[in-house]
């Protein structure tokens, strides 16, 4: 674990996810929202989000694949599809990180074909000046610089997901 060093610790995430929760639902009224997890680097968040949300929210997961180690291969797919229609929902993507866009432009062409109400994107984290395609993120919990992160939920090969901290990775 001494390769990781703490980034944005537990306190610091626990208050931006109730403050994301907080305005999500001012934003939404009353209506039902599908949240839709991807799968696997957003399942902390994505439970953290959906308990700071008030009111009906309803939850989805869809699995994508694009990173091997730490470099994105580039080509997205579907690993586990969602298992409910959402035509007419209002659909959130709950993200980890949007870093190039790629997997966000991939997952909302794939999303917006199936045709919702509404189609919105909450990202725990924002590398926005890695970005290679132009895609929205409606809620971002912190914009970070071109770091590589793990822990809350974000792998290394499949580790350090469990760590209740956003960690930066400091190498072998
Ligand atoms: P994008 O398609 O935007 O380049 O990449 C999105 C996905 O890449 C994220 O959902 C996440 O799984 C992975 N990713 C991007 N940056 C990082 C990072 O710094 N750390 C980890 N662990 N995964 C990342």
């Amino acid at each position: 674990m001494s390769q990781v060093e703490v980034f944005i610790d537990a306190e610091r995430i626990a208050a931006r996810v109730a403050e994301l929760g907080a305005q999500i639902r001012a934003d939404y009224g009353d209506k039902t929202i599908l949240c839709v997890g991807v799968l696997k680097g957003s399942i902390l968040f994505m439970s953290d989000l959906i308990r700071a949300i008030p009111g009906d929210v309803r939850c989805g997961f869809l699995g994508v694949s694009s990173y091997e180690g730490t470099e994105s291969t580039g080509i997205v797919r579907i690993t586990h599809d969602l298992r409910q229609p959402i035509e007419d929902c209002h659909v959130l993507v709950v993200e980890d990180i949007v870093d190039t866009g790629l997997t966000l432009e991939f997952l909302l062409q794939t999303l917006s074909v199936r045709k919702p109400a509404s189609i919105k994107v909450a990202s725990l984290l924002d590398k926005s000046a890695r970005r290679k395609v132009d895609v929205p993120v409606d809620y971002v919990g912190f914009p970070i610089e071109d770091r590589f992160v793990v822990g809350y939920g974000l792998d290394l090969d499949e580790q350090y997901r469990n760590l209740p901290y956003v960690g930066l990775f400091k190498g072998a």
